[in-house]
């Protein structure tokens, strides 16, 4: 049976140390701000401003929202964006995802100023990612790492396995493992033959939203497990593994929900606190 990986537990203790240089900064006269855009009325969506607001109200950080109808024309949310740039309460700022089809994402992505893209998605961030010296890494793959690094387990020299090659998980989280020295395969929807290589994975990272997809038989025995899909179903919100026949093949694993979920908040948190930091001239 495997041991499992409490996101909740890990997140927890990342947001200690979060109120604490909060707490720090406050004391030097900083204060911290996020600002959250929000566009049209996708229920997801709202429920996961709700949650980063309260839990920038546990932490001492200020939260602004800026709600945006599914009207709104991307020439409204530049503006907004052009004003929390030069707003000095604000730190950081981030646009939820997904945007309606008529929003002009990358020109939203491209607005915010890279020193307060706490999502670490404009294209400065991505390649200074790239390049090995990224500060504003995206939160989810951040938040990954943070996780296998809590439980003592071994990135260097492991094979790698992440399916799904997103912008906001698969492709940056490759980035990092590779740059941890993991030799890593990113795997997508063309891939062939996705078993025969999920079996070769030390440390496999499912990132797909497909309920299902990794059955016990693609999994090495004592292989790492992390569960980033969310898919809701009937029976609520499941992951992309079948958890309960994985968990008696895989070496740790992560539940769905409790797993990654909560250390993705924790890192746009972490991520905001940093942000303050740079736009002060202080070491972070
Ligand atoms: P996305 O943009 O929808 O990308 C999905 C990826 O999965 C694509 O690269 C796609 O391949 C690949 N894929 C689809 N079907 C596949 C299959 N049968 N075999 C192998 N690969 C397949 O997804 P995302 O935004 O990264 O999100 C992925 C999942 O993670 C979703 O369930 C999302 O809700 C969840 N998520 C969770 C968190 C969290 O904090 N827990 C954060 C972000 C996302 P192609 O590139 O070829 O299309």
């Amino acid at each position: 049976m495997s041991k499992l990986i409490d996101g909740k537990l890990v997140a927890q203790s990342l947001k200690k140390e979060i109120k604490d240089e909060v707490l720090k900064l406050n004391k030097e006269g900083i204060n911290v701000g996020l600002a959250v855009i929000l566009v049209g009325d996708d229920p997801a969506s709202h429920i996961y401003v709700k949650n980063k607001a309260a839990t920038c109200d546990t932490l001492g950080i200020k939260s602004f929202e800026y709600n945006f109808s599914n009207n709104a024309s991307t020439k409204e949310i530049l503006s907004s964006i052009e004003k929390l740039n030069n707003d000095s309460r604000v730190n950081g700022i981030l646009c939820q995802l997904p945007l309606p089809y008529t929003i002009d994402k990358k020109a939203v992505i491209e607005a915010i100023s890279p020193i307060k893209d706490v999502d670490g998605f404009h294209p400065v961030n991505t390649g200074k990612m790239l390049s090995g010296y990224g500060e504003l890494l995206p939160c989810t793959p951040s938040g990954i790492i943070k996780l296998l690094d809590y439980y003592d387990i071994k990135i260097e020299g492991k094979n790698a396995v992440v399916i799904g090659r997103s912008d906001i998980v698969g492709k940056p989280l490759a980035v990092m493992l590779s740059k941890r020295n993991a030799t890593v395969t990113l795997c997508h929807s063309k891939t062939v033959d996705l078993k025969s290589i999920t079996k070769t994975a030390d440390i496999l990272i499912s990132a797909v939203g497909k309920e299902g997809l990794i059955s016990a038989d693609m999994v090495k025995s004592g292989a790492t497990v992390i569960d980033v899909g969310i898919n809701r179903t009937d029976k609520g919100l499941v992951g992309d593994v079948c958890f309960d026949e994985v968990s008696k093949v895989a070496g740790y694993i992560t539940p769905v929900p409790g797993g990654v979920g909560p250390m993705t908040i924790a890192s746009l948190m972490f991520n905001t606190v940093k942000a303050a930091k740079i736009q002060n001239g202080m070491k972070i």
